[in-house]
């Protein structure tokens, strides 16, 4: 029997942070997530209180049809969660690598990756497990969130064995952003100009309500670090 996902949402927008900032891609967020961060902007995923009605079981053929269909050649695909590192993603990477798709994943790092990814964004969390070194050594970029000062160098701290062509981010966390936090920003302005390794970043597509567009993302307004207003 084929393995199923279990989908809480999927949409076709754009990439709104990091490397690949800006470009097409179409985003499969899988359900849970045992980390429990408090500004979480996806506690639909996870927190009892925001639980949804029901997740979608798809298996790899299924989520290949609908990449197909709701989004061109050429646009890469994310699997974000929730924790989508909990499940066995080697059937679905192969199942969108034989249609020519590339695969990137977000994750925080805190089991061993199954299946050959694209890309690996790496973004440790101050609150649950810290990532798996085989993890660290695979990341292509990592994303620290920044909400509090301490998270710069506590981010940091986690990263041993990390490559050196790999890109480091400083994000400030969602609320912070939003509320332009002055001492957030210029804490992550300061280590970006005392180590030039350091990227400052940030979620652009939050500022486009870009996932919003597409029927599929959840609407549902979810707090925590998120916007009720806007629904993140
Ligand atoms: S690891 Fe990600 S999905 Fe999980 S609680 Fe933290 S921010 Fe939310």
């Amino acid at each position: 029997m084929s393995l199923k996902y279990p989908v809480y949402e999927r949409f076709y927008t754009w990439q709104g942070e990091g490397v690949h900032l800006g470009r097409a891609a179409y985003f499969i967020r899988l359900y849970g997530c045992p980390q429990a961060c408090p500004w979480c902007d996806s506690a639909g995923t996870w927190h009892r209180d925001y639980r949804p009605n029901g997740v979608t079981l798809m298996t790899a053929a299924d989520l290949v049809s609908v990449v197909q269909q709701e989004s061109p050649e050429g646009a890469f695909v994310v699997v974000t969660g929730g924790e989508p590192i909990l499940f066995d993603l080697a059937p679905l990477v192969d199942a969108l690598h034989a249609i020519g798709r590339r695969v990137h994943i977000e994750t925080s790092g805190i089991a061993p990756l199954r299946g050959d990814l694209d890309w690996v964004t790496l973004s440790p969390k101050p609150f649950g497990q810290w990532p798996e070194a085989s993890v660290v050594a695979r990341a292509d970029e990592v994303k620290i969130i920044v909400h509090d000062l301490g998270d710069i160098r506590a981010g940091l701290d986690t990263l041993t064995g990390l490559r050196d062509d790999a890109v480091v981010w400083l994000h400030p966390e969602w609320s912070r952003a939003r509320n332009r936090d002055a001492d957030v920003l210029n804490a992550i302005t300061e280590a970006v100009k005392a180590t030039p390794r350091l990227r400052a970043g940030y979620q652009m597509h939050k500022l486009y309500r870009a996932d919003d567009l597409d029927a599929h993302s959840d609407k549902r307004p979810i707090p925590l670090g998120g916007n009720l207003e806007l629904g993140y």
